[in-house]
């Protein structure tokens, strides 16, 4: 295990980092000595880290070396049980708390995010396989952002839904995925606690130590305890989270299939219940757009985060006549992703995140290809342990090959074609989900038509994979329904039995 002040003696050639910090090379932990890990992690209960009553711990590892992080602790239903009970105790006095000081808190924390920036980075890159350019300048940054942004609207909800009392819900169960951890963490947290409720968090179980981190900046936010209890766990751990007693609300992020179980689970408990599933966005390319801009954007909207992104720009569909064109660039340009070490600051596309993630990969592409689709890879040496699999072009497809409907959740896109922008919104509403989607159009009055017309809960224009505390995000048809973020976001952490809707 790195030991803290190791840093400073050993001679690194790596260049400095914007934020002042340098690092070696090389994926291992001794390179990352400004994180140390502990050997084990607790679970996160009223305020203190504590053993869990199963007495079992997993292992989370970094995908990029398959090595073992740390071990972190199973939480079993008697610990989902106490995370409710301290929640509902802290409840009582921080829904009293005025709005002032419950912002002063998540101010505190956005402080404290921002100030431990480069360790929370490191760490997601080591637990998730992520590039660290992204970690640095979106996850981490946009982590404090959401913390910053509803601290100010802790004091103004009167203000936000203007004729109602609003009130807060209660305890609110919430459940992440792996692929944004500490985002998700922020993304669920913040608006909760601007509103006044206390939160019990599941993080997903293979990349549980940012959720575990942050924990360490609520205890030197001097949040009260009981206000946020994380308890780590696989899926057992989040169905025992979701049957617990006392719950007011459960807002879930994950598949659609979890988020079905989640929902047979609520019904008819009197819980709110908010869900952000999967996606198969449809990524249009007008004949007028600018291309060599489009491919900046379809590039970033698949290949960010190796493609393990809900709202990801998975199927391609650009205007005939300039479909070849367009295919040869994005081509030209795909060779040029860097794939390998997360760590280094000039790798575009890291680790796939698990075993089982690059299983599902595999098979599909291995679909596309029986199913008659052609696939293009650049030429790309990918590292020899750990999870890897090279950026992925698809042409030929038919809206009935597998690629084009289920979602790979991978560095994968399929790309078809359409003549008038009719057969676009056709082909692109031509799935059963519908979280996001994007357009690239010279036209003003187009990018207007169509997103009118996309079913779709965020629509990119001419631009993708672009995110914003204030503007909410969801989906319709199966990728769930609820916002987060934004006005919209916040509503759906409180009560406001007699408040218009904000538009
Ligand atoms: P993914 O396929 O991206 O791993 P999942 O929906 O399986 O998505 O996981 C998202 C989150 O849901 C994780 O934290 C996971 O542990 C949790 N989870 C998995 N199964 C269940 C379940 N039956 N009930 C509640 N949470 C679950």
């Amino acid at each position: 295990m790195a030991k803290p002040g190791t840093q400073a003696r050993r001679k690194r050639s790596a260049p400095e980092l914007p934020f002042g910090g340098a690092w070696s090379y090389e994926p291992s932990l001794e390179s990352t000595d400004h994180v140390v890990l502990a050997e084990r992690y607790g679970l996160f209960l009223d305020g203190a880290f504590v053993r869990p009553s199963t007495g079992r711990y997993f292992a989370t590892s970094d995908p990029a070396t398959g090595r073992q992080l740390a071990l972190v602790a199973e939480a079993g239903p008697k610990d989902v049980a106490a995370a409710v009970v301290a929640a509902q105790r802290a409840f009582r006095s921080w829904r009293r708390l005025p709005g002032t000081e419950r912002a002063r808190y998540l101010f505190r924390i956005a402080r404290l995010l921002l100030e431990r920036a480069r360790e929370f980075a490191v760490l997601e890159t080591l637990d998730n396989g992520k590039p660290i350019a992204e970690t640095r300048d979106i996850d981490v940054p946009l982590a404090a952002q959401h913390f910053f942004y509803h601290a100010g609207w802790a004091d103004k909800l009167d203000l936000v839904f203007p004729g109602a009392v609003p009130e807060p819900l209660g305890v609110v169960g919430q459940i992440i995925p792996w692929n944004f951890p500490l985002l998700m963490a922020a993304w669920k947290i913040a608006p909760a606690l601007a509103a006044g409720n206390t939160v019990v968090l599941k993080p997903a179980e293979t990349s549980p130590l940012t959720a575990l981190r942050l924990c360490e900046v609520l205890q030197q936010a001097g949040l009260p305890p009981g206000v946020v209890n994380v308890v780590t766990g696989a899926g057992a751990t989040g169905a025992a989270l979701v049957r617990a007693e006392g719950l007011a609300k459960v807002a879930f992020t994950g598949s659609t299939e979890v988020g079905k179980e989640i929902q047979r689970q609520v019904a008819g408990r009197g819980i709110d219940l908010t869900l952000e599933l999967g996606g198969k966005a449809a990524h249009l390319v007008f004949e007028d757009a600018a291309l060599d801009q489009a491919v900046e954007g379809v590039v970033r909207g698949i290949f960010m985060n190796q493609g393990h992104v809900c709202c990801a720009g998975s199927r391609l569909l650009v205007q005939e006549s300039v479909h070849d064109a367009f295919v040869a660039k994005l081509q030209r340009r795909m060779a040029r992703i860097r794939v390998g070490n997360p760590l280094d600051k000039n790798t575009d596309m890291g680790a796939i995140h698990s075993a089982q993630q690059l299983a599902r990969i595999e098979a599909l592409c291995a679909a596309g290809r029986a199913e008659g689709a052609t696939c293009f890879q650049p030429p790309c040496r990918l590292p020899e342990r750990g999870f890897w699999w090279p950026p992925t072009l698809f042409t030929g497809v038919a809206q009935s090959h597998r690629i084009a409907r289920e979602e790979i959740f991978g560095p994968v896109l399929t790309v078809s074609t359409f003549r008038t922008p009719d057969e676009a919104i056709e082909k692109a509403n031509n799935t059963s989900y519908g979280l996001s989607a994007g357009v690239w159009t010279d036209k003003g009055a187009r990018i207007l038509w169509v997103a009118e017309r996309l079913q779709a809960g965020v629509v990119w224009n001419n631009t993708y994979n672009r995110f914003d505390p204030a503007a909410p995000f969801g989906g319709y048809k199966e990728s769930g329904f609820g916002r987060e973020g934004g006005r919209q976001g916040l509503r759906a952490y409180l009560r406001l039995p007699d408040a218009p809707t904000p538009a």
